[in-house]
């Protein structure tokens, strides 16, 4: 008895977080992300999506694999997902009916809310309670086991790192994370409470170790801020087109992006059902008020519609902001490269990618095809107008400084990038980190 641990998923590969963690007879799971590269895939050109189920996912690489914990099935208590990416909380709505409908899926308010709205739009169903527990708050799952939610910054919304409070010891998952000390949207780390957290004790951290090998500070969202500031309002753009693509759940992107917007005095508008979704899942809880400056429009009829009305009135009056930012064949930009849609680019047109490009080879190479087009019609191109929301090695280091757990283990990468971990961790004089592959137990006495 005591905390035993199981690597489920992020462990071997990238995405697909989730992580158990059973006490006595009880478990945790921590996180159940997609892997976005095999969902895609897979997904992309289904029409019936009924044959969407957990076991044709899980046969596409694309779901954790919950036969890994098998044995424990019956004894899961609470699903708690960090945040509200996919890569943590997609898979939810087809692995949570695995587990018993007395488990409560635990989250903040935002990831709820994102986690409902997927729900929605696959027209699914979970038997779980959901229990919406703030960042600085803990929930009592049961005699053995409370959590624990501490705010931090990433590139969506009320990200949380997960304390589980124990008989045997506190488990701190601080699974993506970043240290931004002056954010766009919401408050900076709770450095208070992870510091207090860390002279308690922990038992064990679960970190992120994606950009271990990154020596640097990952810069804060201000930072992008000032990026997209330079870039929008020094473009001599003056009656072209100028178009905005990133990742539809930053609202803190999507919040510079309006404010540059009104000081061109462009009309913003926002393309697609993802933004809509994340934005609206965001007013939903009084987060952000985009739509009192922003039209949204989510359907093909109104993207038809606003398409000729900026052809009518003139493309230089509008700032467009859509999804596209990947190369995705079927986003809107495509759509408007391609000539789908009422659109036609010409020549000195600005489009400004505000993201990195995910290395995948997939993504990769529709990147490169978008921007072939788009440079053969004489369209002004931005690249990597963008910070990313992960910490580097030197956030890993603060984090690490401050809890000064007893025994670590990394996450969110392959092992080459956790033992990057174990060797900074020894560096600190912390010994015990454990690189684990999917499908790993380790024993805490
Ligand atoms: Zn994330």
């Amino acid at each position: 008895m005591g905390i035993e641990i199981c690597s489920i998923g992020g462990f071997t590969k990238t995405e697909g977080n989730s992580v158990a963690v059973k006490v006595d007879d009880e478990v945790v799971l921590l996180d159940m992300g997609l892997s976005m590269f095999d969902y895609v895939r897979f997904t992309e050109d289904m029409e019936d999506t009924s044959t969407k189920t957990y076991s044709t996912l899980l046969k596409a690489n694309a779901v954790p694999d919950y036969g890994h914990i098998d044995d424990w099935k019956t004894k899961v208590v609470a699903i708690v997902p960090s945040h509200g990416h996919l890569d943590h909380v997609g898979a939810i709505p087809y692995a949570a009916p695995l587990f018993p409908p007395s488990a409560v899926v635990l989250g903040t308010p935002y990831t709820i809310e994102v986690l409902k709205s997927i729900l929605w739009d696959e027209h699914l169903e979970i038997p779980h309670k959901f229990v919406v527990l703030n960042a600085g708050s803990s929930y009592k799952v049961s005699k053995k086991i409370t959590i624990e939610f501490v705010h931090v910054t990433h590139s969506i919304p009320q990200t949380a790192v997960v304390v589980i409070h124990t008989p045997y010891g506190k488990v701190m998952y601080a699974n993506d994370f970043k240290l931004d000390n002056t954010p766009v949207l919401g408050k900076k780390p709770d450095y208070a409470r992870l510091q207090e957290l860390g002279k308690e004790g922990i038992k064990l951290l679960i970190m992120n170790c994606l950009y271990a090998h990154e020596h640097k500070k990952c810069p804060s969202e201000s930072v992008a801020r000032e990026l997209l500031k330079d870039t929008m309002l020094s473009v001599s753009g003056e009656g072209k087109a100028m178009i905005v693509t990133t990742f539809s759940s930053h609202l803190a992107r999507l919040k510079s992006i309006i404010e540059l917007g009104n000081k061109l005095n462009r009309k913003i508008v926002f393309l697609g059902r993802s933004l809509d979704k994340y934005v609206r899942a965001g007013e939903k809880i009084g987060l952000v008020k985009f739509t009192d400056q922003v039209e949204m429009l989510r359907h093909r009829d109104q993207l038809d519609k606003i398409f000729k009305k900026i052809e009518k009135e003139g493309k230089g009056k509008y700032l467009i902001v859509c999804t596209g930012h990947q190369g995705e064949p079927r986003s809107i930009l495509s759509r408007m490269i391609k000539g789908d849609v009422d659109f036609s680019f010409e020549q000195g047109d600005v489009v400004i990618f505000s993201c990195q490009v995910i290395p995948v080879p997939v993504n990769i190479e529709n990147r490169q095809k978008m921007e072939k087009s788009l440079r053969a019609g004489g369209v002004r191109i931005f690249r990597d107008v963008h910070v990313s929301g992960h910490g580097a090695r030197e956030d890993h280091r603060e984090l690490l400084e401050m809890i000064r757990p007893e025994h670590i283990i990394p996450i969110h990468a392959e092992p080459a990038k956790g033992k990057m971990i174990a060797e900074l961790a020894l560096q600190l004089g912390m010994k015990n980190t454990h690189v684990m592959e999917d499908g790993e137990r380790l024993s805490l006495k």
